[in-house]
């Protein structure tokens, strides 16, 4: 095939630029990018040949080769990895084909300290080198194939393609560095980047041995070439021997991030299976957090030969951002993918790596609440479909969530259950808590109006997730947790004689209307009736507390669920001067449409649409003017 000119797909063009402009600072990852790849590229190959050894082609000695060249102006880092087919560079060089790549694009700013973060999230990869090179040529032979493909780009937006011979498997790298660049030729300055960023890479990364000299001064030219990182796997290394700085590093490679880790556990079990964990918490959300196909997961490999990365089969879906490697010591290792996948061991190794990733956030939560705040923030929403999702952990999943509540400031999730219960008043027995659709529906909410005045705390709970939450958590530490949106009130022992009394009185007094009112309204409530849930507010709606919550039912047919409409109990409060009114119009003309707009008001509060929002507009008018 001859040499063909590709487009690069618009975003690529995008990035490229973005990546150029608000790296630039921070050029020197571009070698860390490249080995990373030249790593994973040899990872990949060792697996496969696990099942089919010929793809050695005789050559089992799996390294990274590191060169550059004054003259020519160039760095080159070399692979003998699996190598990818024309295809595979077109798929994975030309384009970004990631779900959640247009999110990603509409969230940049044009900022570039903002949106290095972003980058940062998205993963910057192999188009780092773009940051130094004017030009990069990729030529690559995947193991097992004859032909080899040529890649070839500036970096503006397009890029050649050909067919070559190579005899080596793998791949290589040329950057042809820009004007002013050169910095990168030179042997020390490569070396410290390696070491820097690139020490905890398993394979031996090579250049030349460095110059000696003979006795005249003169530089003996040498072609050997010696390992510049420790080439051992950094999760075999003990503990004490590896520093914060090459902790980070290691999770910049496992995770394809840029950032560092909030946190990480590293741990050699010993008893029925035997393996290393070396797991981490992301400071920040990746960026796929929530599609269904993202790429990245906890890594396992078997006796330091990578495996598979797979995020549903070594994390459950709450913890899948956690990042890192698992390597056992005794799973076979030339078995499938698949039969691993449902093996009982990789079962058991799952369910101890869970456990310490729940002990590394309880001991975040105790020891360094700031971090824990912030990853709660991240990552609060993925950790609330834990207790519906890991039966066997729910106490203390339970134990880690946080949430807003009436006795915080602000939308922030800092109270825990315990913090709460930590508060009830005397006598409470439950954990009072509100679902809404927004944190202002939540914490305006007309049914807060009792707790506020008895001074009982009351949880915020404005996350889509939440409902799924409450239905999974129903208790904590022998507490009832009770939606004060559902049910009869019962403050019991809040209560005192005199007020039961009142209210008593208050409700016989309004029978009339109250049962005027639920003629009025007619099949859209399912009853009316007197609260002393409110101080300020003339109603609001409540359902049973076997009943779907209003909110509930709202986000399941906001995601076009069918379901049954729950009807509301309409609940007015005695005391309010609307209320009283109506008492007086009772048989009056305009009763109908009072009634009405008290329903109305009632399931605005909440959030929620109303059927005939003209209609409303309308009663309203006529009341207005029946006032002006
Ligand atoms: P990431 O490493 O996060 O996947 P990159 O931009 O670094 O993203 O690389 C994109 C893809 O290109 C890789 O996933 C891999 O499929 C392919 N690739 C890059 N470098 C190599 C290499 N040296 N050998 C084989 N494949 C490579
Ligand atoms: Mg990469």
């Amino acid at each position: 095939m001859s040499k063909e000119t590709l487009g690069f797909q618009t975003e690529v063009k995008q990035l490229l630029q973005l990546m150029i402009h608000s790296l630039y600072s921070n050029k020197e990852i571009f070698l860390r990018e490249l080995v990373s790849n030249a790593s994973d590229a040899c990872d990949k190959l060792r697996f496969a040949a696990t099942q089919h050894a010929d793809l050695y082609e005789g050559d089992g000695d799996l390294k990274i080769h590191v060169a550059f060249d004054k003259d020519a102006r160039t760095v080159t880092v070399t692979d003998n990895g699996i190598g990818m087919s024309r295809d595979e560079v077109v798929a994975n060089i030309g384009t970004i084909a990631r779900s959640g790549t247009k999110e990603f694009f509409s969230q940049l700013t044009g900022d570039s300290a903002k949106d290095s973060h972003l980058i940062g999230q998205f993963g910057v990869g192999f188009y780092s080198a773009f940051i130094i090179a004017d030009k990069v040529t990729l030529t690559t032979r995947r193991a097992g194939e004859h032909y080899a493909t040529r890649w070839e780009s500036a970096g503006d937006g397009e890029y050649t393609i050909e067919e070559v011979q190579k005899a080596g498997r793998g791949t290589e790298i040329v950057l042809h560095l820009k004007e002013g660049e050169d910095e990168f030729l030179n042997d020390w300055r490569l070396r410290s980047i390696i070491t820097k960023y690139s020490d905890h890479i398993s394979l031996p990364i090579l250049m030349k041995k460095r110059a000696e000299y003979d006795d005249e001064g003169k530089e003996k030219p040498t072609d050997e070439l010696e390992a510049v990182n420790q080439a051992n796997a950094l999760w075999t290394r003990s503990k004490s021997e590896i520093s914060d700085e090459q902790y980070k590093e290691f999770y910049k490679h496992v995770a394809h991030d840029f950032e560092d880790p909030l946190a990480w556990s590293h741990a050699r079990i010993e008893g029925r299976q035997e393996y290393t964990e070396l797991l981490y918490i992301p400071t920040r959300a990746p960026f796929d957090l929530y599609d269904r196909d993202r790429r990245h997961g906890v890594k396992l490999y078997v006796k330091r030969v990578f495996i598979m990365e797979d995020s549903e089969k070594l994390m459950p879906q709450y913890l899948r951002f956690v990042r890192g490697v698992i390597d056992s010591a005794d799973l076979p290792l030339n078995v499938s993918r698949e039969i691993l996948q449902q093996s009982k061991d990789v079962e058991s190794i799952k369910s101890g790596c869970v456990k310490k990733v729940l002990s590394l956030l309880e001991d975040l939560a105790e020891n360094r609440k700031e971090d824990y705040a912030k990853f709660w923030a991240e990552f609060g929403k993925v950790m609330k479909e834990g207790p519906g999702e890991d039966f066997a952990n729910k106490e203390r999943i339970a134990g880690l969530l946080r949430f807003a509540s009436t006795a915080s400031e602000g939308e922030g999730q800092g109270v825990s259950l315990a913090d709460y219960v930590g508060r009830l008043k005397e006598g409470q027995d439950k954990i009072y808590y509100i679902t809404a659709d927004t944190f202002a529906a939540a914490k305006n909410s007309p049914h807060l109006e009792v707790f506020k005045k008895k001074g009982i705390e009351v949880l915020l709970l404005a996350d889509r997730v939440d409902e799924w939450l409450v239905s999974s958590v129903t208790e904590f530490d022998g507490k009832k947790l009770q939606s004060i949106a559902k049910g009869e009130l019962d403050l019991g022992q809040f209560e005192d004689e005199a007020e039961k009394k009142q209210q008593e009185e208050a409700a016989n007094e309004l029978k009339d209307v109250i049962e005027a009112i639920k003629t009025a309204l007619g099949e859209q409530v399912k009853d009316v009736r007197v609260t002393h849930r409110l101080t300020d507010s003339p109603a609001c709606l409540v359902v049973e507390n076997f009943d779907m919550s209003a909110n509930l039912e709202r986000l399941l047919k906001s995601a076009g669920q069918e379901v049954k409409n729950t009807k509301p109990i309409l609940e007015v409060n005695p005391e309010h001067l609307l209320v009283k009114k109506l008492k007086v119009e009772t048989g009056g003309e305009r009763f109908s449409d009072w009634s009405q707009l008290l329903l109305d008001q009632a399931l605005l509060a909440e959030g929620a649409q109303l059927d005939d929002p003209a209609g409303f507009v309308k009663r309203l008018n006529g009341l207005m003017l029946t006032v002006a």
